[in-house]
């Protein structure tokens, strides 16, 4: 039998990481340098809860965001009676722009690379290789974390990481569900390369409307069997602090 995988547990409450306090120790990330960003999200809502913070305050001073989609998440709902993979891409490429408008952040460069949603893990090669014709140029790429547990969030950090070290792009990685599965100071979790993004009042409340947006996500999309919510409330109790938390 196929041990239970740990996205599937309970989770981890909000008030643990509270309660353990280490992220507010971490090292603070200087961003002061950096005049473009680009941004990889294996699923629309990523880049918002990992990193949604921080892009707000980088594009309050101007700086260049770019989106780089690797999947529309048309898979969030398989077994959905109401709503087809293709209703819910379109569904979810409109939350995106609504919560890239709710961050102040120009939806005028969001890159699609249409990979099937779930068929990342693979498929790293080619997006490695698409990805490295989109970071040439820019100061700094922030892509989901390669040890993240999720085979699309692990396959786009993965490929991040060759095509950032082939263009010479500095990269940082964000957490998206290690806030679910891990426990506080799992040994699974690099610490010791944490640094903390401090997020302005303004900016914790803009990324709290961004992540508003995301309905197919954070409601159900029906009453019935196989349209339940994805993130639950207490998974998006993790993207509600002061801070967000990326591996250098
Ligand atoms: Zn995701």
């Amino acid at each position: 039998m196929k041990p239970p995988h740990p996205i599937d547990g309970p989770g981890t409450d909000e008030s643990r990481w509270l309660d353990w306090g280490r992220a507010a120790h971490l090292p603070r990330l200087d961003l002061d340098g950096v005049r473009s960003v680009a941004v990889v999200a294996p699923h629309p809502d990523d880049e918002v809860l990992g990193f949604g913070g921080a892009l707000t305050m980088l594009a309050e001073r101007g700086v260049h965001v770019r989106v780089i989609a690797v999947t529309d998440g048309e898979g969030s709902h398989p077994r959905s009676p109401t709503t087809s993979p293709e209703e819910l891409a379109q569904r979810r490429v409109e939350e995106r722009s609504a919560a890239l408008a709710e961050l102040g952040v120009p939806d005028t460069d969001v890159i699609r690379l249409g990979v099937p949603d779930g068929e990342a893990g693979g498929a790293e090669a080619e997006v490695s290789l698409r990805l490295s014709g989109l970071l040439s140029g820019f100061d700094l790429c922030v892509s989901s974390w390669e040890g993240d547990l999720h085979p699309d969030h692990m396959a786009a950090g993965t490929a991040a990481v060759d095509a950032a070290r082939a263009c010479g792009v500095q990269l940082l990685q964000y957490p998206v569900w290690m806030w679910h599965w891990a426990e506080p100071g799992a040994a699974a979790v690099p610490w010791n390369r944490a640094r903390r993004v401090e997020l302005s009042d303004r900016a914790v409340s803009r990324k709290a409307a961004a992540i508003a947006c995301f309905t197919t996500q954070i409601a159900p999309l029906s009453d019935l069997r196989g349209d339940e919510a994805v993130l639950g409330p207490e998974m998006v109790e993790h993207f509600e602090r002061g801070e967000e938390v990326v591996f250098g």
